[in-house]
């Protein structure tokens, strides 16, 4: 298996365009023409981890944070970083990592997390805008079910839990071939009009190029007519964070004690008491104190997330229960995501699950 095969199920699941602009997700260290046989998924890749790939015969590494993120001007192995770098250049190891892109899908790292919290009907919290695109393209009517279902196959029409979605409507399109050209129909110099349907959809814009090929390539026009939109619309499958809901509403302690047993999180750190019951649960993993406006506008009664500053625990004022489990903890189970989009994709490559806990953080009790 090549590289980039592993590359492309990721893109498929979680294509790197939605990563966020700070991000690096993608190849660290690598060639996509290279070979690779056997990975190890890991949350962050430190020395121990490369030690282990190394260990255990992998050529591959494929963690959540990004090794490279900030970017490095010198390979100097005067931090971790630039060792475990180092050592997995010497190994030929590849590296690649998938952060952000994963944490923007629906059955990405917050699905996890939501799902290792018991909650169910879960959606995503801040809906991404701007990445819907409409196409419009006119083509023979005779031709026009060859296209739509080259274009829905491609993956336009997709409304919710609705495929194959158009606007079709029938009309005449005219047109007069030039002398270089090859016209499918009507002769050049001459003014032809041609009976036409206009097909309308709608994408997401990361898959614009694969549509737009299939389009072109299930239409007979040598010159293909269409135009593409970009949209305002919320993108329901992409953006960040997630709402759900508990089974059966919980007191705020008995919450708690289930994140501490479910997401083995030593200390929690959490806003005053309510006084309410839960039911509704925000969540982002790791950093998501971002999200807390948007996640008291929801109705939410907790929010539960990492890396919250101390006055941010002041903004919350009653609203809701906002609760810090702690980063490595809240994405902690991206382990398994890894592994499971990747060994269903590939039954035959060799993928292991780190059992290195890259948690620097500790509590002292
Ligand atoms: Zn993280």
């Amino acid at each position: 298996m090549k590289l980039k095969d592993i590359l492309n199920v990721f893109e498929e699941q979680a294509p790197f365009s939605l990563q966020e602009s700070y991000d690096n997700s993608g190849i660290q260290y690598g060639n996509p023409e290279q070979e690779v046989k056997k990975g190890l998924a890991c949350i962050d890749i430190t020395e121990a981890v490369v030690e282990e790939a190394v260990k255990k015969g992998c050529d591959l590494i494929i963690s959540h944070h990004p090794l490279i993120f900030k970017g490095m001007k010198s390979l100097d192995g005067s931090h971790y970083t630039h060792r475990a770098l180092i050592k997995a250049i010497k190994n030929d190891i590849c590296l690649v990592s998938v952060h952000t892109n994963l944490d923007s899908v629906l059955t990405g790292v917050n699905e996890k997390l939501a799902k290792k919290m018991g909650l169910e009907n879960l959606e995503i919290l801040d809906k991404r805008k701007g990445l819907l695109k409409k196409l419009v393209v006119f083509c023979p009517t005779d031709h026009g079910e060859a296209v739509r279902n080259a274009i829905f196959e491609a993956g336009a029409g997709q409304i919710g839990e609705y495929d194959c979605c158009s606007f079709n409507l029938e009309g005449k399109g005219s047109f007069k071939a030039g002398d270089n050209s090859n016209p499918f129909v009507g002769g050049k110099g001459e003014v032809h009009f041609e009976n036409e349907v206009r097909i309308e959809t709608i994408l997401p814009g990361y898959l614009q190029g694969r549509v737009i090929k299939a389009m072109i390539d299930a239409h007979p026009y040598e010159e293909v007519a269409y135009d593409l939109y970009s949209l305002d619309n919320v993108f329901g499958k992409t953006g960040m964070g997630m709402i759900g809901y508990l089974p059966r509403e919980m007191e705020e302690t008995a919450f708690l004690a289930m994140l501490r047993d479910n997401l083995g999180s030593d200390g929690i750190r959490h806003s005053p008491f309510t006084g309410k019951t839960i039911r509704k649960v925000a969540l982002c993993g790791g950093s998501g104190s971002f999200l807390r406006d948007k996640a008291m506008a929801s109705g939410a009664d907790a929010f539960v997330t990492a890396d919250v500053k101390f006055h941010e625990f002041f903004d919350v004022e009653g609203v809701l229960l906002m609760a810090d489990v702690g980063h490595y903890e809240s994405e902690q189970f991206t382990k398994e995501i890894l592994y499971e989009i990747v060994t269903k994709k590939f039954t035959n490559f060799a993928l292991l699950i780190s059992d290195q806990n890259t948690n620097p953080v500790r509590y002292f009790k």
